[in-house]
């Protein structure tokens, strides 16, 4: 699939205010400092769409992302950071909660994870609660750039998520510096929008 529109739509503060259009919805989750917004960027083909920034957390609210005039691309607050209040990261979790749970428009959720890092506990959590509430996801492994053996590490992560949840999930292994893995996002998204 080419993307020849990609236009921001809104900035939501929650679930209830998230745009009331009915079309599929695929959000975009991770830690936050994972390479969430250069991805989204590089999938958009907008230098800018989604703001790239060093300081870890700033984004707190759903924003929604309209691509080809068909579908939604949503960029989720990261979760994990360091830097934010216990009140602030458990709002962020009920944000995050509630999206997944009432959002109805979602077709898969896209949980991004650095290639460079064995499965973290706060990753793992978050698997788990997608796995117990029945939720699809697939995995990105992001900046494939920074390593040489980006497919072992790649498989050894999926090994340990078999092992722990008996789920072998998909995934793709992406590098927006180097723009590798978009096309195959794009092609994923586009079976999904005509199932
Ligand atoms: P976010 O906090 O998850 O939205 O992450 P950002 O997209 O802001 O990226 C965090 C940092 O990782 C920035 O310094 C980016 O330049 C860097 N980064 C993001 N994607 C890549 C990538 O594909 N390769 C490399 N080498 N660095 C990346």
């Amino acid at each position: 699939m080419d993307v020849f529109k990609s236009e921001f739509i809104s900035s939501s503060p929650n679930v209830k205010s998230c745009p009331f259009e009915f079309i599929p919805e695929y959000p975009f989750i991770g830690r936050s400092n994972v390479g969430k917004s250069s991805l989204i960027n590089s999938i958009c083909q907008k230098k800018n769409i989604a703001k790239t920034s060093r300081k870890p957390g700033k984004t707190k609210l759903i924003n929604h992302f309209k691509i080809n005039n068909s579908w939604y691309l949503t960029d989720l607050p990261g979760y994990g950071y360091a830097n934010v209040s216990k009140t602030l990261k458990k709002n962020i979790d009920i944000i995050i909660e509630d999206y997944f749970l009432y959002r109805k428009q979602i077709r898969l959720i896209f949980l991004i994870i650095d290639i460079r890092h064995d499965p973290l506990e706060i990753d793992l959590t978050f698997i788990s609660w997608l796995i117990s509430h029945g939720k699809r996801f697939t995995l990105i492994f992001s900046k494939c750039d920074k390593l040489k053996n980006e497919e072992v590490q790649a498989q050894n992560y999926i090994t340990k998520i078999k092992k722990k949840f008996n789920e072998t999930p998909k995934y793709f292994i992406t590098s927006s510096k180097k723009k590798v893995g978009i096309k195959e996002i794009l092609t994923h998204i586009n079976d999904h929008n005509n199932l």
